[in-house]
């Protein structure tokens, strides 16, 4: 559920050419976008028109051994550094020389790219790198610079999808990367651009890792270190459970990227028996988006909540937090006008997160092209904060785009002309989005 205005007409993001890659596209971003007709109940929304491989079939993922492949070539950024270090010793090199590697992948500002970059490596292990290992997992395409400052990065991947990666430059020294982990989206979010894509394919770990090791060389010296990343970008990251997990231990790992596992952020629309297994298994922090106060309009704007509704998300919470010291989660509620921001709604969050250690983000909803909601006026999100904040709870506003883009997944992605379809506004919401328009 993104942030980030999606400039249709590219009027909004500066493109920066780069003439690294050959894969270069020269065109701006553009979209056509067909709304078809409300109809009942599409979800979730495989766009199967769209893509021409299974949606889970990774391409470079060896599912006998277990390591990513792409070819004979093993996928260095889709290996926890255990796996590394078993492999590079079961070629005959030593533990040591794995580190030396891993080291010149993430943690000496080398990004190492080729065996050719591998500084202080020996010959014979550079020589075998460069026959049966493969260290890139995406081209760059663009990237285009929004007026605060905000950086989209577009990459192409091996089968010509392409996915989009912003780093979000902040005042107090943060700079978070926000990562994709999927090619749209199958969980068809109302409000959400991404959503209007349906799923094409997840990513694979080194697909997610490698966004924030690109971030990193290409923009640190432009926007300061990049301390934080977000899983907020295209896609539902728990529903790409295995490599989002495995990509955040890789970026957490002290020897190499070494963000800190309170700066990473997995985010989720609600998936339920998903969610336990992240807080059982996963020090990374975690954000829900809830964005409504009852299942009427959670089911409209969130149809996941049709299979998880309100009362099982919270209550899992609910039931795991109590094991975990120190920790709370995110709620993001994007604020639409007249469909979840009356004092009533007000007065419900705080029943709801009642006994939650949790922060509220309370987000100002960014329209795109073709989306029916309109963003709830800046007074009356004060109004609503204040409500929540009297009440005790710990809430922000995200009012700007620069906070915003950092504060939820999605509007990112090129719906194309096969879309995931609007469902149909319940009566009762009618007359308050003919109102807010
Ligand atoms: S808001 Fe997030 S989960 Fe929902 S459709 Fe958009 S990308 Fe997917």
């Amino acid at each position: 559920m993104g942030t980030i205005r999606l400039s249709s007409g590219g009027s909004m993001w500066m493109r920066r050419r780069f003439f690294i890659s050959s894969t270069i596209s020269s065109s701006l971003i553009t979209s056509s976008v067909t709304i078809l007709p409300p109809i009942s109940y599409p979800f979730p929304f495989y766009n199967k028109a769209t893509t021409t491989h299974s949606l889970f079939q990774f391409p470079w993922v060896e599912e006998k051994t277990g390591i990513p492949m792409k070819g004979s070539k093993v996928v260095l950024k889709g290996m926890r550094y255990p796996e590394l270090e078993n492999w590079v010793q079961s070629h005959g090199y030593r533990p040591a020389q794995a580190l030396m590697l891993w080291k010149r992948l993430y943690g000496d500002n080398i990004w190492a790219r080729n065996s050719e970059e591998l500084e202080g490596l020996n010959k014979d292990l550079k020589r075998m790198l460069s026959e049966h290992a493969e260290f890139k997992a995406l081209s760059l395409k663009d990237i285009y610079t929004a007026s605060d400052g905000t950086k989209k990065i577009l990459f192409k991947l091996e089968d010509g999808l392409v996915i989009e990666t912003v780093v979000i430059p902040c005042r107090r020294g943060r700079t978070t990367v926000c990562v994709s982990s999927q090619v749209g989206c199958a969980m068809n979010c109302q409000f959400c651009y991404t959503g209007r894509m349906g799923l094409k394919r997840s990513l694979s770990a080194a697909e997610i890792v490698e966004q924030a090791v690109l971030a990193r060389c290409l923009l640190s010296h432009e926007v300061g270190t990049i301390t934080n990343v977000v899983f907020m970008g295209m896609g539902e990251p728990l529903h790409n459970f295995e490599n989002v997990i495995k990509a955040a231990d890789i970026l957490v790992d002290e020897q190499g990227l070494h963000f800190s596992p309170r700066k990473v952020t997995v985010s989720t629309s609600g998936l339920v028996p998903q969610i336990k297994r992240f807080l059982n298994e996963s020090n990374c922090a975690l954000a829900v988006s809830l964005n409504a106060t009852t299942d009427e309009v959670r089911n409209w704007v969130m149809p996941i909540n049709r299979k998880y509704n309100l009362e099982m998300l919270l209550g899992i919470l609910r039931e795991e937090l109590r094991l975990k010291h120190n920790y709370k989660v995110l709620f993001e509620y994007v604020m639409l006008a007249g469909v979840n921001d009356s004092i009533e709604d007000a007065k419900r969050l705080i029943d709801l997160v009642r006994g939650i250690p949790c922060k509220i983000n309370l987000i100002s909803f960014n329209p795109h092209q073709g989306s029916q909601f309109k963003p709830t006026r800046e007074e009356k999100m004060i109004e609503f904060r204040n409500i929540l904040a009297e009440a005790g709870c710990i809430v922000f506003l995200r009012l700007s785009r620069g906070d915003d883009q950092m504060a939820a997944c999605g509007q990112l992605g090129k719906p194309g002309e096969i879309q995931a379809p609007l469902l149909r506004v319940p009566a009762k919401f009618q007359g308050a989005l003919e109102a807010s328009l």
